[in-house]
């Protein structure tokens, strides 16, 4: 599927489906889920979210665009305004991709990092993964 860019300042509250909504003003990226559910997908561009490349036609977003909120849990990338499906994710890879993303957001933040219970629980998920091995 290939969808069609649109440079805006402000995102309409109405979208249309496959169209990239691009506020670069606001540093935003909005379409409708390529899945045809009719959710909204916001990508945030910020150092530790979303970049975009434009080519001057084509736009790409990375990294994929995971839509875990929601029912549909699409995965994929959005490559010269192509949407190349992606493989869903398990629970255990969103979790990890959770951690990773706030580790980036703390590292690039300079927040202190706390060891919490989330490290635990990647750890249990390690040990799970060992013992099928086993
Ligand atoms: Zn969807």
């Amino acid at each position: 599927m290939i969808l069609e860019t649109k440079f805006v300042e402000f995102v309409p509250s109405e979208l249309e489906e496959r169209f990239l909504y691009i506020s670069v003003e606001y540093g935003t990226v909005v379409h409708l889920c390529a899945c045809g559910c009719g959710n909204k997908v916001v990508t945030p561009l910020t150092p530790t979210d979303w970049k975009m490349t434009y080519d001057g036609e084509t736009v790409s977003l990375n990294p994929s665009v995971g839509s875990w909120n929601l029912l549909c849990k699409s995965h994929y990338w959005i490559e010269a305004n192509e949407v190349v499906w992606a493989e869903r994710w398990s629970n255990e890879q969103i979790e990890a991709g959770r951690n990773a993303e706030k580790l980036a957001k703390m590292n690039h933040y300079g927040e202190f990092i706390q060891k919490g219970p989330s490290e635990e629980k990647q750890e249990g998920w390690w040990l799970r993964i060992k013992s099928w091995f086993q």
